[in-house]
């Protein structure tokens, strides 16, 4: 494992935020490597002290506050809390998870910091000023394989002290309090929890970063030295994606979820291995890499058989019997959808409520699966018991952090855990209905012929932009492919893609020219009506938005090709909504006019257009009965309306968007 320690970053975090600063510098170095640790996992402190109003020193520690990600952690981020009061709190016998967090909260310096991690007590009984906590893949997988203790003990001798897996919390702290009286702190460089993680330590930032590299560079290369021939080892190939029985499956979890839940297939190297590994069905139920991922993914995954809503169902009647088995009365179930597992010969299945979560599962289950395998050729993958995977799942203080994150998320995300595709979605009315689509949570897929289209989303998250023709089949059947493959499935589709041919009457008009325009502006929506119809079908209040256009009712001459095709695409969406209606499936039609923030208009076509009417170019866009200037961003909200269900007993409508038209009217 490669240091990320730099030298003129450290001096810059020290002159800025001194001692602090440079606990949020390695903070941070930890927190952006993922074999260290993945989404809130880890923690670390540092020891110094803080000056009260009457002008005294009291011995601090900064430690994490629940919350916080290590990768973007801040220096309010790490709660002063009182070093003596978390000494004395470790003397006792017990606490219970509810004193422990009340004591907590009691030793805060700073009344309006956040809560301090539930190893707080822990980081405080180790005497060396900065301590450094992660679920190292290397270190935990090695000692989740069979002989794994004895091993890391072999590896690391005095300089680590290897403790048995305990529940994190009061318990964990008192069992390291223990050892900690006997051990010899200046010799020692780190303590391995068993089936969980390592903590180093040192007096200084950077000695006990390096500390944890190196430690995670020797379980590496030990690792490395033991498969020494897996390279050689050739990667089955896996079968062709199955889109319906894929959407089908999605369909099934959101049922047993209860909402709309999103699915994505891991088709890559060490998913293949996996789900053509013959013991593939024994090691997905096996465990986890740490226990603390069992809040996001379960204990557990599922195994889809070639039948995957049967594999569904059969994973909800182990987890209620895993449940039943090890709950007591003060527990209740959470729901029996599965957040990942093998599909035989296919791959690796991730599922969630969020694109937010179905990542932070995709990221863990990603580091899950190659940990198995590797754990298998060193003898056997031997993760915690479930009962001890149960004590963590549903630990109070696990199920607090994902409320937590829960509420923190955005408030109302009307349109979460459904996919979307939108075509044209690189510009204009498209991008706006991409835009506003994303912003309510739905999983979007913005189809565009512009190469651009595959990056200019980048930074939102649940957005896959993908570069097709729409008036090309193959093109077309491959990006619902990856839309489907990606997020489970199609619940909205806006058909937007089309085009304005160059004004031609109908004596000069050019055959191309009319084709042109029937085979974007109406065969290319038909062809993917029709495809996404099945997808529809298993999709969770799906609608259809085509996008039409005000010449459809009110046609301007020159215009014929463009007119004609939008009037017989007219023709189709309201043919659709009559066939697709008893499926559920609304089918509706936009008709925009008069929005001119889109690539057909220059700013030399609106000035032209504004002479010819003896206009400036801004009267001539309030040139509608209201008098208003009409927008992408006024078309996508009533994209919006349409796609959810705010508008869920509306088919077969037509609703202009255009400021009024006395034409129309
Ligand atoms: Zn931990």
């Amino acid at each position: 494992m490669k240091s990320l320690w730099n030298d003129e970053d450290a001096a810059r975090y020290l002159a800025e935020g001194g001692e602090l600063g440079l606990r949020v510098y390695t903070s941070r170095l930890l927190g952006m490597n993922p074999d260290l640790v993945l989404h809130g996992g880890g923690n670390t402190s540092l020891k110094g002290v803080s000056d009260t109003v009457f002008g005294e020193s009291v011995e601090t520690l900064f430690v994490k506050g629940s919350g916080w990600d290590l990768r973007t952690i801040e220096a309010a981020g790490f709660p002063p809390v009182d070093l003596n009061y978390l000494r004395r709190l470790g003397t006792l016998d017990s606490l219970s998870d509810t004193q422990m967090m009340r004591e907590l909260r009691l030793a805060l310096l700073d009344p309006q910091a956040p809560t301090p991690s539930v190893e707080a007590i822990l980081h405080a009984l180790i005497p060396h000023r900065y301590v450094d906590h992660t679920h190292t893949d290397a270190v935990v997988t090695l000692s989740n394989s069979q002989g794994g203790a004895e091993r890391l003990a072999e590896l690391f001798g005095d300089e680590v002290l290897i403790l048995p897996y305990t529940m994190p919390g009061f318990v964990l702290a008192k069992q390291v309090a223990q050892h900690a009286a006997d051990a010899d702190w200046s010799s020692l460089r780190g303590i391995i929890l068993l089936n969980h993680g390592l903590f180093t330590f040192a007096e200084d930032a950077k000695a006990s970063y390096n500390a944890m590299i190196d430690l995670v560079t020797r379980a590496e290369e030990c690792i490395a030295g033991e498969l020494t021939d897996s390279g050689a080892e050739t990667v089955a190939e896996v079968d062709a994606f199955d889109r319906l029985a894929f959407a089908e499956l999605r369909r099934e979890a959101g049922n047993v979820f209860g909402s709309p839940v999103l699915a994505s297939l891991d088709t890559g190297e060490a998913a293949r291995r996996f789900s053509t590994h013959e013991d593939a069905k024994r090691l997905i139920a096996s465990g986890p890499l740490t226990p603390d991922h069992t809040i996001h993914t379960k204990p557990f995954g599922a195994v889809f058989p070639p039948d995957p809503v049967a594999g569904l169902h059969g994973f909800c009647a182990d987890y209620a019997s895993y449940f039943s088995e090890h709950a007591l009365s003060e527990h209740r179930c959470l729901d029996l959808m599965p957040r990942f597992g093998v599909w035989s010969e296919r791959g690796i299945v991730r599922l969630a409520p969020s694109v937010k979560r179905l990542r932070i599962v995709e990221d863990i289950v990603a580091h899950t699966i190659p940990a198995i395998l590797t754990g298998e050729s060193l003898g056997g993958w031997r993760p915690l018991p479930r009962a001890a995977l149960f004590d963590v799942e549903y630990w109070e203080l696990e199920q607090a952090k994902l409320k937590s994150a829960a509420t923190a998320s955005a408030p109302t995300h009307e349109l979460e855990g459904k996919v979307a595709l939108v075509t044209g979605a690189s510009s204009g009315i498209g991008c706006a209905a991409v835009m506003r689509l994303a912003s309510a949570g739905a999983a979007v897929c913005a189809l565009d012929i512009a190469a651009c289209v595959e990056s200019q989303f980048a930074s939102l998250p649940n957005v896959l932009g993908i570069r097709c023709d729409v008036t090309d089949s193959e093109q077309v059947e491959s990006a619902i492919d990856s839309c489907v493959c990606r997020f489970g499935g199609v619940d909205i589709v806006v058909s937007n893609a089309g085009f304005f041919p160059p004004t031609q009457s109908l004596a000069e008009l050019e055959e191309s020219e009319w084709e042109r325009s029937v085979t974007l502006n109406l065969t290319a929506h038909t062809r993917l009506l029709k495809r996404c119809i099945p997808l529809l079908k298993l999709g969770f209040d799906p609608a259809v938005v085509f996008i039409g256009s005000k010449n459809v009712s009110a046609p301007g001459p020159g215009a014929a090709a463009y007119s004609a095709a939008k009037a017989a695409l007219m023709q189709v969406a309201r043919i659709a909504a009559l066939e697709l209606g008893e499926h559920g499936i609304r089918v509706n039609t936009l008709h925009p006019d008069a929005v001119y923030d889109t690539a057909l208009w220059t700013d030399e076509l609106l000035q032209a257009r504004a002479n010819a009417y003896r206009m400036s170019v801004e009267d001539y866009k309030r040139k509608n009965i209201l008098r208003t200037e009409v927008s992408s961003v006024d078309v996508a909200e009533a994209v919006f309306l349409l796609a959810g269900t705010r508008l869920g007993k509306t088919t077969g409508a037509q609703i202009p968007v255009d400021g009024g038209n006395d034409r129309v009217i």
